[in-house]
């Protein structure tokens, strides 16, 4: 049996201090503990009490290329030797923000911030001011950070969504948080995703309200669902035809399935995206990209766009750094990590059917979702909540005990340098884990 109990003594003394006992509410739901990490190389991560785990957890999702790379931390410590933010203009923000109109199809420009939260309301304060509209459509069982005018109960109003409704009549929608504005989430339409009848029902009906559409390209956050044959496609003629700007949250997925995002992996022409996580492969930055008119407002002046570590040194480094690592060879590095991740996706499959546990992994490339459900297919929002999330949180423990960290939620990410090694040992944990539940 491992220890946490460092781990957890660290957690008695952190709650003394730090609110919450740690720094985002969600990692407070790792069983056994919330763990305290000390190091990470490669595709490995050491926590306080000396354990090592092969990491798929990879800080929620923006180590891209693993912990420590040894190409993106030089070119970051260079760049803090010569001063880590200006408050002034720096010639790498111009570079990134070229790089980024070269590898993002959708980008004409780009605005740098800090989180992907940060981008978010960026994206949705320019549909606003660019339509002269207020209302904003989202989906069940998608996030795109904790800003007040966003943030809804996650997962909200699961059991009520059929994912086959066509009612274009917007449903009550919970707060995300205490504390939250009251009218804050009154311009919000809540709908259920990969629904085309139903999306054009609502955009028609609003549409004279409506300044923006945002959707997750790939329903990374619940379950990891890859969208209809033509979904956005549709999405992006109703957006054009009705005069809604069309908003593809990519923070998961930008960089991760390609270096063009899933818009570039799927041919899509959002008027923006947001991208974060991996963009900086770990340190803090995001982006919004997309149409020259829309990011024009901003030089207008009627869109203010503040941020006091906006575009730092630091932070345009290790995306200039995650550019070049992820282009080499002409970003073969994402065969490889697709390659990794069938290998393990094909595994667990096995290692299922081999224990008699019934689960289904949905995977989009580099990143998937493994669930314990008896349904057939996990294909909306309504048959992703019929998973046994108790179950897997359960896993999540054992799975620790046996050396692989993965996120008690269920979504795996898979990192440059994760290779054969972890494969195999990963398999082998997971066979542990199923046969201890
Ligand atoms: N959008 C999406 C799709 C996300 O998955 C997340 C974070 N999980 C966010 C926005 C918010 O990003 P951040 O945590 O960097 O604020």
């Amino acid at each position: 049996m491992k220890s946490f109990e460092t781990s957890r003594q660290l957690l008695a003394d952190a709650k003394a201090y730090l609110a919450g006992g740690v720094a985002s509410s969600l990692r407070s739901a790792m069983k056994p503990a919330p763990l305290y990490a000390v190091s990470g190389a490669g595709p490995r991560i050491h926590d306080a009490d000396g354990n090592e785990y092969v990491d798929y957890l990879l800080a929620y999702g923006p180590l891209i290329l693993g912990h420590a790379h040894p190409g993106f931390t030089e070119h970051v410590h260079q760049a803090m030797t010569r001063g880590v933010t200006f408050g002034l203009q720096h010639e790498g923000e111009i570079e990134l923000a070229r790089r980024l109109t070269e590898v993002l199809p959708c980008a004409d420009k780009v605005a740098l911030s800090g989180s992907g939260t940060e981008a978010v309301m960026l994206a949705l304060r320019l549909a606003r001011a660019y339509t002269g509209r207020k209302k904003v459509v989202r989906f069940h069982g998608h996030y795109h950070g904790w800003s007040d005018s966003i943030f809804t109960s996650f997962p909200s109003s699961d059991m009520r969504q059929t994912g086959a409704s066509s009612s274009s009549q917007p449903e009550q929608i919970l707060p995300g948080t205490g504390g939250q504005s009251p009218n804050a989430l009154e311009d919000i339409i809540l709908l259920p995703w990969n629904d085309p009848e139903g999306l054009e029902a609502a955009l028609r009906e609003h549409q004279d309200e409506i300044a923006a559409v945002i959707s997750e390209p790939v329903m990374c956050n619940s379950g990891c669902m890859l969208p209809k044959p033509g979904y956005l496609e549709r999405m992006s003629e109703l957006t054009e035809e009705l005069g809604i700007v069309m908003i593809l949250d990519e923070v998961i997925t930008g960089f991760r399935l390609s270096l063009g995002g899933a818009h570039g992996k799927f041919g899509l022409k959002p008027d923006l995206v947001t991208i974060g996580k991996a963009l900086g492969g770990g340190i803090a930055i995001s982006a919004v990209a997309g149409r020259r008119e829309i990011l024009n407002l901003i030089e207008e002046g009627t869109v203010s766009h503040l941020g006091t570590l906006n575009g730092n040194g630091v932070a345009t480094s290790a995306a200039l750094a995650t550019i070049d690592e992820l282009s080499k060879d002409g970003g073969a590095v994402y065969t490889r990590m697709e390659q990794t991740a069938n290998e393990i996706v094909e595994g667990i499959r096995a290692l299922l059917a081999k224990h008699g546990i019934p689960g289904i992994v949905n995977q989009a490339g580099p990143v998937f979702h493994m669930m314990f459900t008896n349904e057939k297919k996990v294909e909306d929002f309504a048959s992703f909540n019929k998973r046994d999330s108790a179950k897997y949180s359960e896993f999540a423990g054992k799975m620790l005990e046996a050396g692989v960290l993965v996120r008690s939620n269920g979504l795996w990410y898979v990192s440059a340098v994760h290779g054969k090694q972890e494969v195999s040992d990963t398999l082998a944990a997971v066979d542990k884990a199923l046969a201890a539940l």
